[in-house]
């Protein structure tokens, strides 16, 4: 994975600039991978296309860990013990191709978020895969997986989350706390308790003000 500083050497693209890449379809992308995240909307699409619950899907394709820094909830797909392939992936390609989860679809770019100005910068990252033969644009290769429809959601998932985050950091900074109870509470209240058949971004919107409302009065009463 690169780090801050080999992000910001790259060149940055906007929506309109074109980049030079063909997917052979190798599926090396899918293996040896332990850092295929899913926001609240990938797991969200994902049980919808495979017609599961969010728990199903949980249960039966991902796990959950205490973010390192962030202290929230992190969700990841749980790999195959061989080659640590990704469960998705098959001989005819990606299962759940059409709702791959967002750092998928938008391979080899790479997005940065500028929080206060709700802007996206893209950047083509270092790859030794693929092929020369296809020119896009970055705004063609984001809407091939609807990728510019979720910039919305994206920019309110990063900031919920870090807001939910500052707070958690300074609570558990000063004190002793069940991290595990809160996990608990905040994956069900962010990644898991949502209506398949109510629009997802305005239960987002209600659940994030809630799990909010939890750390503020964690924090409050800590
Ligand atoms: S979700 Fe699909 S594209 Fe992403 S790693 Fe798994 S198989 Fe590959
Ligand atoms: S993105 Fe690259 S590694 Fe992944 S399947 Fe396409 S060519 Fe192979």
């Amino acid at each position: 994975m690169l780090n801050v500083d080999e992000i910001l050497s790259l060149p940055k693209l906007g929506k309109d600039d074109s980049f030079t890449f063909g997917c052979n379809r190798c599926g090396s992308c899918c293996r040896e991978r332990e850092d295929i995240l899913l926001t609240p909307l990938d797991l969200f699409k994902i049980s919808k296309y495979l017609d599961k619950s969010i728990p199903d899907t949980l249960a039966d394709y991902c796990e959950m860990y205490e973010g390192r820094d962030s202290k929230i909830p992190i969700v990841r797909i749980r790999p195959r013990e061989y080659r640590r392939t990704c469960p998705f992936a098959k001989k005819e390609g990606c299962l759940i191709h059409s709702v791959k989860p967002a750092v998928c679809a938008l391979f080899p770019i790479g997005r940065i978020t500028n929080m206060y100005t709700d802007e996206f910068t893209y950047f083509m990252q270092p790859i030794t895969c693929g092929n020369k033969r296809q020119t896009q644009t970055i705004r063609q290769w984001l809407s091939e997986y609807t990728m510019l429809e979720e910039e919305s959601f994206t920019v309110l998932w990063h900031q919920k989350a870090g807001e939910i985050s500052t707070i958690l950091r300074e609570v558990y900074n000063k004190h002793t706390f069940n991290h595990d109870a809160i996990n608990s509470a905040l994956l069900m209240i962010l990644y898991i308790r949502y209506d398949m058949d109510v629009d997802f971004v305005q239960q987002f919107t209600a659940n994030c003000a809630e799990a909010l409302q939890i750390v503020e009065v964690i924090a409050a009463e800590a």
